[in-house]
């Protein structure tokens, strides 16, 4: 008979594919000695051959093991199921291989019903404590087993709190929880048409099918979907059947969760919160404001001393950062649960280097237990510290960082809005895992009651979202979709500010500013640095961006994509000369006012980044993107028609005034004379009208494969001319004023080595005469893009001119999809994704198996003819951290990436290198 169940002394803690994370680590903490109660694991092959079986039958043998293991319980315990004096009561939990918090559904107190609530009564003598655990148990039982919507219970509990007269679930009498637990039972009668299942073994049957059926429920579907959980990584929950412990025994009995460190801020300390007398849900669901960890020491001095010990037990054996629950029943402690604490990004950046400091890590690990990708978090904006505004309310602050939004007050409304774009603040009394696609789709979150360990924290932590939970001073009205703080008002629409760090909400947006390095970000990012093999360049085109890159620890500019430097308002006219020119000479004009500016930028871009490498692309873009588009200088010249005629009445107007005023012998103001002077409107009525030819002239069905790049540079040499001259320049002044520079030239669109060496004769013409106009040697390389597909196949040829490639990934994925990367993404590629044609979104994330393989070949085929040639890629997936794997494997030199990815790159290019070592490829995957 197939083992389908495993007690927590026998099942293997690292086999979480088989018993989940929750089922594996209770076994773990119980085999290295922690006080966890009694239980036992039912496999996730247990629950794929359930949900295989179209009868929905659990497979064959499995309740009899529960029932041996049950025995077992009842050994250890001394208590047995079902017993009418002294019942053993079991929660039955879901847990599987990856953490889905609040994803699937947990059930208390099974085994309890009429008459087992006498012996526990009787054997507590707590007849409060029985009424209240059963009608916990039918609530819950109803509603995860049964499917009893919540609400129906939630009526008659409030009916009963209002008839007792009392505001607060603790001061209900245990005659009032037993009407309720009555009122309960008669809801699932009338709800399900049946009596509420009174024996244990049925009960059990019942919650671990649900369990199971829970795994395919649309929270944990969603879910899955969101954070892309692929059955590799978790196939199906396994079930905890754990002896109850109860926290809510009096004052010598408690619960709690606790993080070995802080989560928000990584700080080394004890972190969490608990309640007296009380029953776990109650911590989690925000139910009643918990107490911080550390008020523990004063009121219950002889165990908190265990819960250090405990906590300092759980990371030692982990080496990790642990997220625990525990319950004191009657002064004993007990562990109900760990897993690996879900931290925001600079948790993790500072308990890694601690960890690694402190020895629980070596400095691999530490690199290698945060996702690069989660850097980002670190970037994101927190308050302008300038801002002085006063907050209407202040809650606990639960995820860091800033975020302003139009409040919703709920997950539906907020997931409409999200999905047309509009930055929205979820705000609700309290969450709870129904309302994760709102999470999805809000800027952050706020809640009015619940702690920092309540649903809506550890979620917005884990999005790494701003969150502020607990914020009692509002008053949150769902129906009226309104909130009350003091004597503001907020309406659903209204704007408002979270900010997650200090817990502070402000009316209207407030400005933020972007956060900057903690010294320990420094640290881990120069361990990754030296695990590293591929350098990280910047993708960077002004002063401005290559000074931010270097902050962000840049070791050169990957590329400058020079057009970018055109832009500027002073500049664009000059450009639109250059571009309207009739004659070679004409654009000659355009184009040696803008040397002095291009040798200017290149100059300071060289400076900022010297020593280090500065790749600088010759101009690239189709020249009629400087231009207006058409429609719109119709547009503008129609307008100046009109204001001509009106105008040229004006004339009439002011001859007509002359006139008379000459009659009187008065003197006119200089103004009138002017406002019938259509000169002005005529001279730009006609420059309109020669760019409106030349845009027509320009016009092409498909610029991003027409007339750019270096055949531009052919067409039009002073152009490229122009640019080689500043960088030259620019280099050749920074070189006579000692500062060591690295230009690099490279040359877009290439297609065949042709195109590469007319240019190249053009560098080096240019060259000789700058070398000579200085009087100093200038260093340089000279290379080229490799974003057309014939460049890839003509790479040993290329490299017989070229001293390094970059992968223009961008149009090479366009190129060799034949996607537009201007449509593809807002046509039919989301499309191709929903349905499984392509798993990625290619220009995104590199496609390895096409693409991918053609840059491979390319690099062979370069480095056969130039051995070493350097190579780098500069399209969007220099950023993208399982792009920057692959690019290390098939031996790229370096990546280049927007400036704020860089830190993501540096980690992802240590992973790369790190995961290799130990023998894990994404070649071939
Ligand atoms: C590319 O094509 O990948 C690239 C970097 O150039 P651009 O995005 O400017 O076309
Ligand atoms: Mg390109």
């Amino acid at each position: 008979m197939k083992k389908w169940i495993y007690s927590y002394h026998e099942g293997n803690g690292k086999d979480k594919q088989l018993l989940g994370g929750k089922g594996a680590n209770l076994c773990e903490i119980t085999q290295i000695g922690l006080n966890v109660p009694p239980g036992f694991v039912i496999t996730t092959d247990a629950c794929l051959s359930y949900l295989n079986d179209p009868e929905r039958q659990l497979p064959d043998g499995v309740m009899a093991q529960v029932h041996d293991q049950m025995g077992m319980l009842e050994h250890a315990t001394s208590k047995r199921f079902g017993d009418a004096n002294d019942p053993l009561l079991v929660s039955v939990r879901s847990g599987s291989a990856m953490s889905m918090p609040g994803m699937m559904d947990t059930i208390l107190n099974l085994g309890l019903n009429a008459q087992t609530l006498v012996g526990l009564i009787a054997h507590t003598g707590n007849e409060r404590f029985g009424y209240d655990s059963y009608r916990r148990f039918i609530q819950l039982f109803g509603k995860v087993a049964l499917g009893v919507p919540d609400e129906l219970f939630d009526e008659q509990f409030e009916a009963v709190k209002k008839k007792a007269g009392v505001a607060v679930d603790i001061a209900l009498q245990a005659s009032d929880l037993q009407e309720i637990s009555e009122r309960f039972l008669a809801v699932v009668q009338h709800h399900t048409g049946k009596p509420f299942p009174a024996d244990p073994y049925e009960q059990l049957e019942i919650a671990i099918k649900a369990v199971f059926n829970s795994w395919m429920g649309k929270r944990a579907v969603d879910y899955r979907r969101e954070f892309n959980i692929t059955t590799e990584m978790a196939n199906g929950t396994a079930v905890n059947i754990v002896t109850m412990v109860f926290g809510n025994m009096g004052t010598d009995s408690a619960t709690g969760v606790g993080f070995t460190r802080n989560p928000g801020t990584g700080e080394n300390v004890l972190y969490g919160e608990y309640l007296v007398n009380a029953q776990g849900e109650d911590v989690v669901a925000g139910i009643r404001t918990p107490k911080p960890l550390q008020d523990m020491a004063e009121e219950m001095p002889v165990l908190f001393p265990q819960l250090m010990d405990l906590r300092n037990r759980l990371e030692t054996h982990y080496h990790e950062v642990q997220d625990f629950e525990f319950t004191i029943e009657k002064g004993v402690l007990y562990c109900l649960q760990t897993r690996n604490g879900k931290m925001n990004a600079s948790a993790m950046v500072r308990t890694s280097v601690e960890m690694a400091r402190e020895g629980l890590i070596t400095e691999q690990e530490a690199l290698l237990r945060i996702n690069p990708q989660h850097l980002e978090q670190m970037l994101y904006p927190r308050l302008d510290p300038k801002f002085k505004g006063t907050a209407i309310a202040t809650g606990l602050p639960a995820s860091p960082g800033a975020a302003s939004g139009q409040a919703v007050f709920d997950a539906d409304r907020a997931e409409t809005l999200g999905k047309q774009g509009i930055k929205v603040i979820l705000i609700r009394e309290e969450t709870k895992p129904e309302d994760i696609h709102g999470f999805f789709a809000a800027q952050g979150i706020l809640t009015s009651r619940g702690g920092k360990t309540s649903h809506a924290a550890v979620v917005a932590r884990g999005m790494g979202k701003p969150c502020v939970a607990g914020a009692e001073g509002i008053h949150v009205d769902v129906q009226l979709r309104k909130a009350f703080a003091g004597n503001a008002i907020i309406k659903e629409g209204d704007v408002l500010t979270l900010d997650g760090t200090s817990g502070n909400i402000y009316l209207g947006a407030v400005p933020t500013v972007e956060t900057g390095f903690s010294t320990e970000l420094t640290t881990l990012l120069e361990w990754a640095d030296k695990a590293a093999r591929l350098k990280v360049m910047a993708n960077a085109d002004t002063p401005h961006d290559a000074a931010r890159a270097l902050q962000y620890g840049a070791q050169g500019i990957g590329l400058c994509r020079t057009e970018r430097m055109f832009n500027a308002s002073e500049r664009l006219p000059i450009v639109i000369d250059m571009i309207v020119a009739d004659t070679t000479e004409q654009r000659q004009a355009a184009l040696d006012r803008l040397l002095p500016i291009q040798r200017a930028d290149f100059r300071d871009v060289l400076k900022i980044m010297s020593p280090r490498p500065v790749t600088v692309r010759l101009l690239d873009p189709p020249i009629h993107e400087f231009l207006p588009n058409e429609q719109q200088l119709l547009n503008e010249l129609e307008q100046l028609h009109h204001l001509r005629l009106s105008m040229q009445g004006m004339e009439v107007l002011v001859e007509t005034v002359k006139l008379l005023a000459g009659s009187h012998g008065e003197a006119l103001p200089a103004t009138v004379h002017e406002l019938g002077d259509t000169r002005m409107v005529d001279s730009v009525i006609s420059r309109k009208e020669q760019i409106l030819q030349k845009v027509r002239t320009l016009h092409e069905v498909n610029p991003m494969l027409g007339h750019r790049g270096v055949r531009l540079g052919i067409t039009f040499p002073e152009i490229y001319t122009m640019q080689i001259r500043a960088v030259l320049e620019a280099a050749a002044e920074c070189t006579k004023e000692g500062v060591p520079v690295f230009p690099e030239i490279m040359v877009p669109q290439v297609c065949t080595v042709e195109e590469l060496k007319y240019v190249k004769r053009l560098v080096e013409t240019v060259h000789q005469q700058v070398e000579a106009d200085f009087g100093v040697k200038v260093h340089y390389e000279f290379g080229s893009m490799m974003e057309v597909v014939r460049a890839c196949m003509r790479a040993e040829s290329l490299a017989e001119e070229a001293q390094f490639f970059s992968f223009g990934t961008n149009d090479l994925t366009q190129a060799s999809f034949s996607f537009s990367r201007e449509d593809a993404e807002n046509k039919f590629l989301p499309m191709y994704n929903d349905c499984g044609i392509l798993q990625d979104n290619p220009f995104e994330v590199l496609d390895v198996k096409g693409v991918g393989k053609l840059m491979g070949l390319a690099v062979g085929w370069g480095r056969s003819a130039r051995p070493g040639i350097k190579v780098g890629i500069c399209g969007e997936h220099g950023g993208h951290p399982a792009s920057i794997r692959f690019c290390d494997e098939i031996g790229l030199d370096y990546v280049s990436c927007s400036a704020p990815r860089v830190p993501i790159a540096r980690l992802a290019a240590a992973h790369a290198r790190l995961l290799l070592d130990q023998g894990q490829s994404v070649i071939g995957k």
